[in-house]
């Protein structure tokens, strides 16, 4: 498809003629790049060149410890792992969280003299803002310490849904997934110190990808993107603690969505600090923008286009206060001051101690008890997709296991170190009854305990069975289940 001239001139204006040239040229190349980033919470690095993927391993994403490419796509349907959350299938210039979070540690490190490292070393609170389908925040919730809490949101309802869906496949318990407009963060006000805005753009950077995406460029499209980013952006900016950092990526090149919006955002009270990783970046052939913008550009880098740029707000920052403010907040009447406390659940045996368990209806969740008043304030405040593990359905005194138990990194952690709770067995199932599980197929298991087994495919949680000797009972979601014919 011929590119719009005035595209072509908004890219000769950000990238130089010869750049832009290449760009061009990349374009009609119709190149198909696969790549995929690994889950470090139930993935061993190791495992990976011995034929972990479906695909053959093509080498490294430069930019990214955890992601690798791939010879070729595969029908990662069919892939029992993928469903398991062994992996993500991202596009790699969509992968640069690592160079952001470098980019802030050695911001930090300059300006408090501490060490590198230390920022998020420390419990981080960090917000996804337009985060379905969920590339970004599994990524950056791989990075952040474990007591670190992210708020991974969506405004459309039916992409929370999904993002919902990859979070709980992703496995963590410190994630918590809202439907919220980015107008709605009023009560958080300076309580993120991260902040991720990964805006809706004009999707220049999916032309080769997604060629029909040239046809709905337009100039006046590109000024409404623009101008749909400052709006949210100067939305959540309250959000965000003072000397807080803000993650800004679209996947274009024009300067109207990019640069032209961090000289927006520098009116707002930031500094761009994005070159401060440059090292690593220049090494790959991404390139700087003029305002300090990173910019991947896929006849210098292997990937599709990507800009992304890091702002550090104004002000000290200082551990934030979230817990404590959750807690002088919620005096004031929230959704629990209306609907009395929690109801606790004391006999679910499925979770070790240090988790809050919380029946709501017959459902038990778990809650990890750092992290219990801050999800408690999140949910009160916002429209909450998903928070905590979804751990069993309580049934009289039965406990049916939940499909997202089987998909939690301390589940994977209790398969390695064989310590399944009471109540529960696992068996490693090979592919073929993998397949027929996902598929929600009649599948007996000879020889397996009775009651409820964890399905494990080469060491991760699948999802559960009520296991009857002949038969067993499938306990995996209908919406869940591989549509396609599985042979
Ligand atoms: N971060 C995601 C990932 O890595 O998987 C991709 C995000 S996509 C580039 C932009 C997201 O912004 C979409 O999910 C879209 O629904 C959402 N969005 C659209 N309009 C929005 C608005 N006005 N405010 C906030 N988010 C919006």
């Amino acid at each position: 498809m011929e590119l719009p001239v005035e595209f072509r001139e908004y890219a000769v204006a950000a990238l130089g003629e010869e750049v832009a040239q290449g760009l061009f040229d990349v374009i009609g190349s119709g190149e198909e790049i696969t790549s995929v980033r690994v889950n470090p919470f139930k993935v061993d690095e190791s495992s990976v060149e011995e034929g972990f993927f479906p695909a053959e391993v093509e080498g490294k994403v430069k930019w990214s410890e955890l992601g690798h490419y791939l010879k070729e796509r595969p029908v990662f349907t069919l892939d029992p792992l993928f469903h398991a959350g062994g992996y993500y299938v991202q596009e790699a210039s969509s992968m640069y969280m690592e160079l952001a979070l470098n980019a802030i540690e050695k911001d930090y490190a300059a300006r408090c003299g501490e060490e590198e490292g230390t920022f998020f070393a420390q419990r981080v609170n960090a917000l996804d803002l337009c985060a379905a389908p969920g590339g970004k925040s599994t990524h950056l919730v791989s990075l952040l310490g474990k007591d670190s809490l992210l708020v991974s949101n969506e405004v459309i309802k039916s992409r929370s849904v999904i993002l919902a869906d990859n979070i709980a496949k992703w496995g963590c318990d410190n994630v918590v997934v809202t439907n919220n407009d980015p107008s709605d963060f009023g009560a958080f006000e300076g309580l993120f110190d991260l902040i991720v805005v990964d805006a809706p753009c004009s999707g220049e950077g999916l032309f080769r990808k997604e060629p029909e995406a040239i046809g709905e460029w337009s100039p006046a499209n590109v000024q409404l993107c623009a101008q749909r980013q400052q709006r949210i952006l100067a939305d959540i900016w309250p959000a965000l603690a003072p000397g807080g950092y803000l993650i800004y990526s679209t996947c274009t090149y024009n300067k109207h969505e990019n640069d032209g919006n961090l000289a927006w955002l520098e009116g707002l009270g930031c500094n761009i600090v994005t070159s401060s990783s440059f090292t690593t970046a220049s090494e790959s052939g991404i390139i700087l923008t003029e305002k300090g913008g990173l910019q991947f550009v896929p006849c210098k880098i292997k990937g599709e286009g990507q800009f992304m740029a890091v702002v550090r707000k104004e002000g000290d920052w200082e551990p934030s206060s979230f817990g404590s403010a959750a807690q002088g907040k919620k005096k004031k009447g929230g959704k629990d001051a209306k609907k009395g406390a929690p109801q606790m659940d004391k006999d679910c045996r499925y979770l070790p101690d240090n988790y809050v368990k919380v029946l709501q209806g017959d459902l038990v969740k778990g809650y990890r008890k750092e992290l219990y008043e801050k999800i408690k304030f999140v949910e009160e405040n916002l429209r909450t997709v998903l928070s905590g593990i979804a751990v069993a359905n309580k049934k009289g005194k039965d406990y049916v296991p939940h499909a997202d138990f089987a998909l939690q990194a301390v589940v994977a952690d209790m398969v390695a170190s064989e310590c399944l709770p009471d109540g529960i067995s696992a068996v490693e199932v090979g592919r073929e009854d993998a397949l027929k599980f996902l598929a929600k197929e009649p599948l007996v298991l000879p020889g397996a305990p009775m009651g409820y087994v964890l399905l494990v495919y080469r060491g991760l949680g699948l999802g559960f069975v009520k296991n009857l000797g002949n038969r067993t009972n499938n306990l995996l979601p209908m919406a869940r289940r591989i549509r396609m014919e599985i042979r």
